[in-house]
């Protein structure tokens, strides 16, 4: 039976992906009604699945009776014991870095110079999605994905946003702002999250 999950985020671009990755199932993703009323909670968790479930937890009680996703998202890059984790969108403001450009230019920016102050010009690394689902304050499921890659000692390309133009997908010989969003979507660690999570709920209709 079809079946809709609400998510809370207004961020259009994941509801893109999300959506694009539910097609597959006949499930629709839409986004929570009265979202913008709703204030957003305190992402104080130290990991992403955490966050995943903090959230999910807090915005399945504005809508009773409804299956609600919530997502976390981030870089892990291993020469850097995994920062930035889950302060990825927030790693040069936590460290006062100060440069010119928008906050995306002043991460990558950062994370460079933290890989160059190891005298590293490189490392793996990978994205990370976690994405919870709840119901009436209670998580019932939750799932992860991700996208390996390494990082280059420069930025290339100007598609996508925050750390992709220095994330660099080996088997294709391009960074991740130089891919097309199809091809983007295909492979992201967001996509991948919200399937996986789609496969568990099939197996267990109970629960939808
Ligand atoms: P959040 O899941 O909205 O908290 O996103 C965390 C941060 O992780 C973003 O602000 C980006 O810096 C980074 N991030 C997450 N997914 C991606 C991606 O697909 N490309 C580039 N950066 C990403």
């Amino acid at each position: 039976m079809p079946y809709t999950l609400y998510f809370a985020s207004g961020n259009a671009g994941k509801l893109r992906d999300f959506a694009a990755a539910a097609e597959v199932f006949h499930v629709a993703v839409l986004p929570l009604p009265g979202l913008k009323d709703i204030p957003a909670p305190e992402e104080t968790g130290a990991t992403f699945e955490e966050n995943a479930a903090l959230k999910a937890i807090y915005y399945s009680r504005f809508l009773p009776d409804q299956l609600v996703i919530a997502d976390d998202s981030g870089l892990e890059v291993d020469a850097l014991d995994g920062a930035p984790g889950v302060r990825s969108a927030r790693y040069a403001d936590d460290a006062a870095f100060e440069a010119p450009g928008t906050a995306d230019e002043r991460n990558n920016l950062y994370l460079l110079q933290q890989l160059a102050s190891r005298k590293l010009q490189t490392s793996t690394a990978r994205y990370r999605c976690v994405i919870a689902l709840a119901r009436n304050g209670e998580v019932l499921l939750s799932a992860d994905g991700s996208v390996e890659g390494e990082i280059l000692p420069s930025p290339r390309g100007t598609g996508g946003f925050g750390y992709d133009p220095v994330f660099y997908l080996p088997y294709l010989g391009k960074t991740m702002a130089e891919i097309d969003l199809a091809q983007k979507q295909h492979l992201s660690h967001r996509g991948n999250a919200l399937l996986q999570l789609l496969q568990k709920l099939n197996e267990s209709p109970q629960l939808r």
